[in-house]
């Protein structure tokens, strides 16, 4: 088989940014999946960008990330819509966090709302939020559409696709599958939460495993746009950005209280539009090998909460899934080198569409 520069094995959003990357510098690539298209991970969330709410030792490589969902928008003629994040707040403890936050990110990046441009923003009157914050360089894009097209714009730009292909080892410049051997100067591996297939020692040194979410799309009433975005409480306490904030401790010890069914099943309560409606979600449940099955109670908590900020009175289900990403408690991103051709890039928390452009330049660069 004709030896390419770099074979890419994964075509999920790390995986296709990292081609994407390797393409535009002019280098031959080769993308191998299993799948016939992109189903993991990339097309089961919500198309948040949140790079606002990220740890400060990460801003760098979110300000990369932005730049790169925004060059290959253009290049591929995918939606990617620079219009930021909504966070109302419900209670004083959530805008103080807000306030601290704004000090310690900068009020250009997160501008500070009364409570009137809060309920405004949200679309609903009756909302009753103490005041908010839209965090204005976050950015939205389709994850029904963003692969796929990624990966369709790709192979029309002479990137070579091998769908419906298992590998079963990656060593040295040679990728092994159930349709024969590839080799490539370089190899990336972008599996997700299938790394323990490839690589399980790495997989089992960072106690890699799976994360299950309970997610809803429903219609979108008129009056929400395809790019609304908006976070709650939920998401301040738990993204790295906020965690060194003052008041991080007494916000979590205040939802413990006033959403024990939400803290109960480890929510981050987030609503973002999409064409096809509104995406509703999420709870966070985690296990090596997870059960296929959906709680009803909690797809039900979650839609009743998410559509009471909102002011929907009867929300039209029209789908729910149970979403699934890697995980690991010891990092959020695995980017390891096996042997001098091999890179492992793994992100291993919910923050997989955020991170993959600027993940994709530090793999290209070699800078890790
Ligand atoms: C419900 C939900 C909500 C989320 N919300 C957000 C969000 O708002 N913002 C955000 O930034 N992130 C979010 N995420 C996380 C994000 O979706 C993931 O981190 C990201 O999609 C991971 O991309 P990936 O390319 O690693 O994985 P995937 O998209 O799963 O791609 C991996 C690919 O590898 C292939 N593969 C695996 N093993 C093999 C093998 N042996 N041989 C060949 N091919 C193989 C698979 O077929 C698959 O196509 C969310 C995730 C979920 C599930």
């Amino acid at each position: 088989m004709s030896t390419k520069d770099l074979i890419v094995v994964g075509a999920g959003i790390i995986g296709l940014a990292t081609a994407f990357r390797a393409h535009c510098e002019g280098r031959s690539v080769h993308v191998i999946d299993r799948a016939d298209r992109p189903v993991g991970s990339s097309i089961q969330n919500f198309g948040h960008a949140c790079f606002t709410g990220q740890s400060d030792d990460v801003q760098s490589l979110m300000e990369k990330s932005r730049e790169g969902w925004l060059e290959a928008a253009q290049a591929v003629g995918l939606w990617a819509a620079e219009s930021g994040t909504l966070v109302p707040a419900v209670t004083e403890v959530e805008m103080q966090i807000l306030q601290e936050f704004s000090a310690h990110r900068g009020a250009d990046k997160v501008v500070m709302l009364d409570a009137e441009q809060t309920s405004q923003a949200v679309g609903n009157p009756q909302l009753g939020a103490v005041g908010g914050a839209h965090l204005v360089r976050d950015l939205r894009v389709n994850p029904r559409e963003a692969a796929p097209k990624i990966a369709a714009w790709l192979a029309g730009n002479g990137v070579k696709f091998t769908w419906n292909t298992h590998v079963t080892k990656v060593a040295e410049g040679t990728v092994y599958s159930n349709r024969g051997d590839f080799n490539a100067e370089e190899v990336v591996v972008c599996t997700n939460f299938e790394l323990v297939d490839l690589f399980p020692e790495m997989a089992e040194r960072h106690e890699l495993e799976v994360c299950t979410l309970v997610m809803s799309l429903i219609e979108r009433p008129e009056r929400f746009s395809s790019d609304f975005s908006m976070l709650t409480g939920t998401s301040l306490a738990r993204y790295g950005g906020f965690s060194v904030l003052p008041s991080h401790e007494a916000l979590r010890a205040e939802l413990a209280v006033r959403e024990p069914e939400l803290t109960g099943c480890i929510a981050n309560l987030m609503v973002t539009g999409i064409p096809e409606g509104l995406l509703i979600g999420d709870s966070h449940a985690y296990a090596k090998s997870p059960e296929p099955f959906i709680d009803e109670r909690i797809a039900q908590l979650l839609l009743d909460k998410a559509t009471n900020y909102l002011g929907i009175g009867k929300p039209v289900i029209k789908q729910r899934w149970l979403g699934r990403y890697a995980n690991s408690v010891k990092t959020d991103l695995i980017l390891e080198k096996p042997d001098a051709r091999t890179t492992v890039a793994v992100v291993a928390s919910g923050i997989g569409m955020t991170y993959s452009f600027g993940l994709a330049d530090r793999i290209i660069r070699g800078d890790f």
